[in-house]
């Protein structure tokens, strides 16, 4: 089934469970909302009219190609570019003028794109760098767990340098350590980018685990095959505006989809 939004072609299907899930996600209280942002370097417009919105306990993926706009949605969203328009509501709120640090201490963490792990800190500390937005007297011993709980090699690796770990086991890192400020919304910024495909698909391992666990994760991604295939929804960003929405699966089967960033 295809229908038409306000704003973009939604994609879905009449008869599975992937509709069942795409009806439960639109259904479902939205962690993030996000509606007609345009986002500008000076005369440059990177955004126009986006809107979106992460439920509670879901996976939502962004997919676009190069310079489609990604990075500056997920930028706008952690306060580092301002929107020109529209509004961005958190958890029923508007913090569209807020600063940065304090959606971070309201419980958006944000994973950039590049694993930047502090290289000569243990795993252990990089981990508990994560925490340090939370009360000094909040005992962090069993997150430190359910991370190792969810990431075993980096117990094994907890008294090494972060530097000395593979690119794969710094993402694992990188994502650990978001989940040690217990955020409420996790932003994932190409998890994939640069990681050979043994890598590429631990990492995805990996967020599907988030996915099962039920946290609330916005991923974004340029590998529209393994985000889509991984999330309960997704939108489709071309040179700025969202050009087709729908659950993960059914984008994967739409065919405009498969020629334009499958290579089917
Ligand atoms: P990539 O996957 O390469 O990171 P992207 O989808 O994240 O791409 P953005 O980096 O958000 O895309 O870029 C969106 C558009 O905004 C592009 O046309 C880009 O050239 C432009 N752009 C990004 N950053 C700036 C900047 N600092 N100044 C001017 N234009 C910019």
């Amino acid at each position: 089934m295809t229908t038409m939004s306000a704003s973009a072609v939604v994609i879905g299907t009449e008869t599975s469970r992937d509709s069942e899930r795409a009806n439960e996600v639109v259904a479902a209280d939205p962690v993030l909302e996000i509606a007609g942002i345009s986002t500008f370097y000076g005369p440059v417009q990177a955004l126009d009219n986006i809107s979106l919105r992460v439920p509670e306990g879901h996976l939502v993926a962004l997919v676009g190609a190069n310079g489609a706009g990604k990075s500056t949605l997920l930028r706008t969203i952690s306060g580092l570019e301002s929107p020109r328009s529209g509004s961005i509501r958190y958890c029923g709120e508007d913090i569209t003028q807020r600063p940065p640090v304090r959606r971070v201490q309201a419980g958006i963490a944000q994973v950039p794109e590049g694993r930047q792990v502090f290289g000569p800190l243990s795993v252990e500390d990089n981990l508990m760098l994560g925490a340090y937005t939370r009360s000094r007297r909040e005992p962090l011993g069993a997150d430190l767990e359910s991370v190792y709980t969810m990431f075993p090699i980096l117990k094994e690796k907890r008294k090494l340098p972060a530097g000395t770990l593979s690119g794969g086991q710094q993402q694992m890192l990188v994502i650990g350590r978001a989940l040690m400020a217990k955020p409420r919304l996790l932003l994932l910024d190409e998890p994939s980018m640069g990681l050979a495909p043994l890598l590429v698909e631990e990492i995805f391992a990996t967020i599907n685990q988030l996915r099962e666990d039920g946290i609330t994760v916005f991923l974004v991604e340029q590998n529209a095959s393994l985000a889509l295939g991984a999330a309960d929804y997704g939108y489709v960003l071309e040179t700025g505006h969202v050009v087709m929405e729908g659950h993960g699966q059914a984008l994967l089967n739409d065919e405009n989809v498969q020629s334009a960033y499958l290579g089917i």
